[in-house]
């Protein structure tokens, strides 16, 4: 018995009403957590682009300090009017870690690039043949008229150059710079690195720590293979508001999948409840009526053989045999309830023995016989004489197979057929009750093995019965280590089969129990 669509959709209402509004809030946390670390990785990624221009100009800068001072000679010997080659071994003399002192006349300086450092101008070149990756580095030298008569300077090797100043640009040039906001301490937390043309690194201060808001920049003059790359260190304050927004937002979404997680376990929880309950209702509702239809019947059939209202002993009989039924009938529920109790209490203790199922079937459907007889079934056996044994309780597998029997019974009305067959499968034994009755829909067939459970079909209020019997089968089988399978065709049939292992395939220990199939 489902709990029903109206009740289902108003507890359905009331875990919306409970998950939407986390999911949202969580929804936003997620949001605005996430836009919070964008907008500081763009900003970070803005400031070390920034810094990397600074720490190329630093370069020019560097190298144009150089020059100035190596060149001051060879300019005071050019205002002098001093010929090129005077020049030139002023250049050699003052170049200090230049090599290749070089003078241009100006008539030969169209080839070259200039580069702006600080208002001056700084002459480069590229070299090629001897000089080749080097640059001709020079400053504009003028004669005593004040006209440019050329440039002075020498051959330069960028690679070595950055290689050999890195740490005075970085550790001391770049800090003293104003235009280098944050200061010292941003700058420490900063990791610097030059690459040349081909990518390989030059030179590094500080490992980088995050790579996501790195900032690439081209340098350039006679810098302009080489790249400077900036990124924060794993130490930055950056790299840990970063770790901490993240775990935020891990949190922030694990709280709203918790949530929404308790919230439909909580509601599936519900429905099962309510549905237990109404099951439960139901089916004490069902023993009372299980027990008052026998009882009403034994009362009658006593009182008419008491008054001896009856005209021939085939009547006599008659009021025997539907007192030897009812009776049974009685014993089977009282069976299935104190099984079931038994078992729900966790006392499913079973006096295990070598069972011969071949007698235990034989019996069961000879027990049955004035019932089947009375009701007009027709009844195929197909069990051998004997079958390899199978460790169980006799007397609950006897309850097992009876509990079938009765199911098939009740649930054919019209095809009136039992065939009743015991097999051996590899392993296992199987015993099978096949009826042509009303036959169990695909959906249902794992239903049925639930405790109190009636299926809402055509015959559920003509046909009685508690919704006990295939759960108490479906346990007693697990509990010996065997199964029930179910397959069946609505309107045309059912067959039970219940396998157990045989007993030298039992486990020795209680090994987990094997689950039912339905096909
Ligand atoms: P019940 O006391 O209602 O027979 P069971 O646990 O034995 O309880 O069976 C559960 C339900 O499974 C039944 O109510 C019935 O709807 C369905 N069922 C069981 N056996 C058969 C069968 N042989 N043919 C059709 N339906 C069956």
């Amino acid at each position: 018995m489902a709990i029903s669509p109206f009740r289902r959709r108003i507890l359905f209402l009331v875990a919306l009403g409970v998950a939407l509004p986390a999911v949202m809030l969580s929804g936003l946390a997620v949001y605005l957590t996430s836009r919070i670390a964008r907008s500081i990785e763009n900003d970070t990624a803005r400031y070390n682009t920034y810094l990397a221009q600074q720490v190329a100009e630093s370069f020019e800068l560097e190298l144009m300090d150089h020059l100035r001072r190596a060149v001051a000679s060879a300019e005071q010997v050019a205002r002098e009017g001093g010929a090129p080659g005077a020049i030139v071994r002023a250049l050699a003399a003052d170049g200090g870690e230049f090599a290749g002192p070089h003078f241009v006349p100006t008539a030969d300086l169209s080839g070259y690039s200039l580069l702006i450092v600080e208002g001056q101008p700084l002459l480069y070149a590229l070299g090629d043949g001897r000089h080749r990756n080097q640059y001709f580095c020079g400053l504009l030298l003028r004669s005593p008229d004040g006209n440019v008569t050329g440039a002075g300077g020498w051959w330069v090797d960028p690679v070595r150059f950055v290689g050999g100043h890195l740490e005075v640009v970085v550790r001391e040039r770049l800090p003293g710079n104003p235009r280098a906001y944050g200061g010292i301490e941003l700058i420490k937390r900063t990791s610097i690195e030059i690459f040349d043309g081909r990518g390989a690194r030059i030179g590094r201060v500080r490992e980088p720590g995050d790579a996501r808001a790195a900032s690439t920049e081209a340098m350039a003059g006679p810098f302009e293979k080489l790249t400077v790359r900036v990124s924060v260190t794993s130490d930055s304050p950056i790299v840990w508001t970063m770790r901490f927004l993240k775990l935020e937002l891990a949190f922030a979404l694990v709280m709203g999948l918790a949530i929404v997680v308790a919230t439909l376990f909580g509601y599936v929880y519900t429905v099962r409840q309510i549905e237990l309950a109404t099951l439960k209702a139901g089916f004490v509702s069902n023993v009372t009526h299980e027990l008052k239809t026998p009882i009403a019947l034994i009362r009658l059939a006593i009182d008419t053989l008491e008054m001896k209202r009856f005209r021939s002993p085939e009547e006599e009989g008659k009021f025997l045999a539907i007192i030897g039924r009812e009776t049974q009938r009685l014993t089977q529920l009282v069976d299935n309830i104190l099984d079931f109790a038994r078992l729900e209490a966790g006392r499913g203790v079973f006096r295990y023995d070598a069972v011969d199922l071949a007698p235990l079937v034989r019996d069961a459907v000879e027990s049955l016989k004035p019932r089947l007889d009375h009701l007009g079934f027709q009844v195929a056996m197909d069990v051998p004489e004997s079958l390899p044994a199978v460790q169980a309780d006799a007397t609950t597998l006897t309850h097992c197979v009876l509990n079938l029997l009765d199911n098939a019974i009740k649930y054919s009305k019209v095809h009136k057929e039992l065939r009743i067959a015991a097999d051996v499968r590899g392993r296992e034994v199987a015993v099978s009750v096949a009826d042509r009755g009303i036959g169990i829909a695909p959906g249902d067939r794992k239903r049925i093995f639930e405790k109190f459970v009636r299926l809402e079909n055509g015959l559920v209020h003509e046909v009685r019965g508690a919704g006990l019997g295939l759960s108490l089968v479906d346990q007693i089988m697990r509990a010996h280590h065997g199964r029930i399978e179910v397959s069946s065709t609505p309107g045309e049939g059912s067959t039970f089969t219940l396998v157990l292992p045989m007993m030298a395939a039992v486990p020795a220990g209680t090994a987990e129990p094997q689950s039912r199939t339905g096909t």
